[in-house]
């Protein structure tokens, strides 16, 4: 089997790697690198519309709803090139890598045609309304109702952690449609407009001074009886696809963003004198090490063309990437020594190494904690015995 890209994939990359180099340094320069989520949201925004204006917003959908029709290694290579060329993070991540697969893989004809144009504009921000306060990594606790009334959606509860929610056009929410119903059994997949009376956004502040995200009120709020995707009551379905795609393929293209922050560490070690400790070389060694092998098991991933086996081997990258990058910010820190007390401070410009070790805490946690991935390597993908599940 070969590792590596193909002649016209490497042609690909100099085509978008032009495009992205010129914006970074020309128009949008001045967002280039930021690190903070909420940083620069409205020139964000801007940069949303452009890149799908030119058609780099949305590369992997077909070309009928904006997209490019790109091949997964394309899509590995095009996020390749965005680190490289510095460009910040997608603030319509979610609407991008979760919500437009989601509605092309579930939605109707006129749920893509009411949907994905305005994602692949960059004119609609979406975010994630699955947990709550007591249901994480038992997301099928859901306790959010819902119930149809004159045509509509009525949707009461409560969602936390909703990531960006204070800049979203619109939310997908999980809630619990049939009465009685407990578990997976009896949940919908409601996709909700933000800007309505009956939805309330509170910022939560983290430690590293940002309000990334939020606490989110639904009190009577509403939507449209054919705004959600799958059947009612059919909506775990919906939302496992869901979380494949945020687990899964989706993030094989973070290994440039992975080198910038460790060229970071090792560049503060060279600059403050710790490169010539033999403890932090060795950590150093190994982070290296570490990400060479995420990037041959992304490559062997991506040269494969049993999806199967590809679905097999993403079962692992999530615990092998969010472990890497935990551990990434404590050596930052080991690194700086006090200098790294202060999280604002632009000791070594991007990526800063306080706010590296602060966010990467919660890497083993989003999108499923380290434990949760252990179990679904273990029942799904080497067919273990299911844990015991408690009566709900
Ligand atoms: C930065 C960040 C952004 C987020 N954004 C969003 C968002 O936009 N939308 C959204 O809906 N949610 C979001 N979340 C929430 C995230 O999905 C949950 O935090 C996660 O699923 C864990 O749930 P919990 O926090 O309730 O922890 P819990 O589920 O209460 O887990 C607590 C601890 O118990 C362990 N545990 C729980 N069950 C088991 C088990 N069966 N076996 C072994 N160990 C177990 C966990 O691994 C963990 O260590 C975000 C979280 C973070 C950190």
């Amino acid at each position: 089997m070969k590792l590596g890209f193909s002649p016209a994939d490497e042609a690909f990359r100099a085509e978008c790697a032009e495009w992205l180099q010129a914006e970074m340094t020309g128009e949008f320069a001045d967002i280039r690198g930021i690190p903070n989520l909420c940083d620069a949201i409205p020139r964000r925004k801007e940069w949303e519309q452009r890149l799908g204006e030119a058609g780099w917003s949305c590369i992997g959908w077909p070309r009928e709803w904006g997209g490019r029709d790109a091949t997964i290694a394309q899509q590995v290579i095009f996020a390749e090139e965005y680190a490289r060329a510095g460009a910040p993070n997608r603030i319509n991540h979610i609407g991008v890598e979760l919500a437009g697969p989601t509605i092309l893989a579930f939605g109707s004809e006129e749920q893509k045609a009411r949907y994905l144009p305005e994602i692949a504009a960059g004119r609609q921000i979406w975010c994630q309304g699955y947990s709550e306060p007591n249901a994480g990594s038992d997301l099928a606790n859901v306790k959010t109702k819902a119930r149809l009334e004159d045509g509509e959606w009525v949707v009461n509860g409560q969602k936390v952690w909703t990531s960006l929610a204070h800049y979203s056009d619109m939310i997908f929410v999980v809630a619990r449609s049939e009465d009685g119903s407990a578990g997976p059994k009896g949940l919908s997949f409601l996709l909700m407009d933000m800007d309505q009376p009956g939805i309330e956004v509170r910022p939560i502040r983290q430690i590293n001074g940002e309000a990334e995200f939020n606490e989110t009120f639904l009190t009577d709020a509403r939507c449209a009886a054919d705004a959600m995707l799958g059947a009612a009551g059919e909506g775990w379905k919906v939302a496992m696809a869901l979380l494949a795609f945020e687990r899964g393929v989706s993030t094989l293209g973070q290994q440039m963003q992975f080198r910038n922050e460790l060229d970071a560490v090792i560049d503060a070690a060279k600059a403050n004198g710790k490169a010539a400790v033999p403890v932090i070389r060795q950590k150093i060694a190994r982070a290296e090490i570490g990400l060479r092998l995420m990037r041959y098991g992304a490559l062997r991933m991506l040269s494969g063309t049993d999806l199967a086996a590809i679905d097999g081997a993403a079962l692992t990258y999530k615990i092998q990437w969010a472990t890497w990058r935990r551990d990434l910010g404590e050596l930052g820190m080991e690194v700086l020594g006090q200098a790294g007390e202060v999280a604002s401070g632009d000791h070594y410009s991007w990526p800063t190494l306080p706010n590296l070790f602060l966010f990467s805490r919660s890497d083993t946690i989003y999108g499923g904690t380290n434990q949760i991935q252990r179990n679904l390597i273990a029942e799904r993908g080497l067919g273990l015995p299911r844990e015991p599940r408690g009566q709900a």
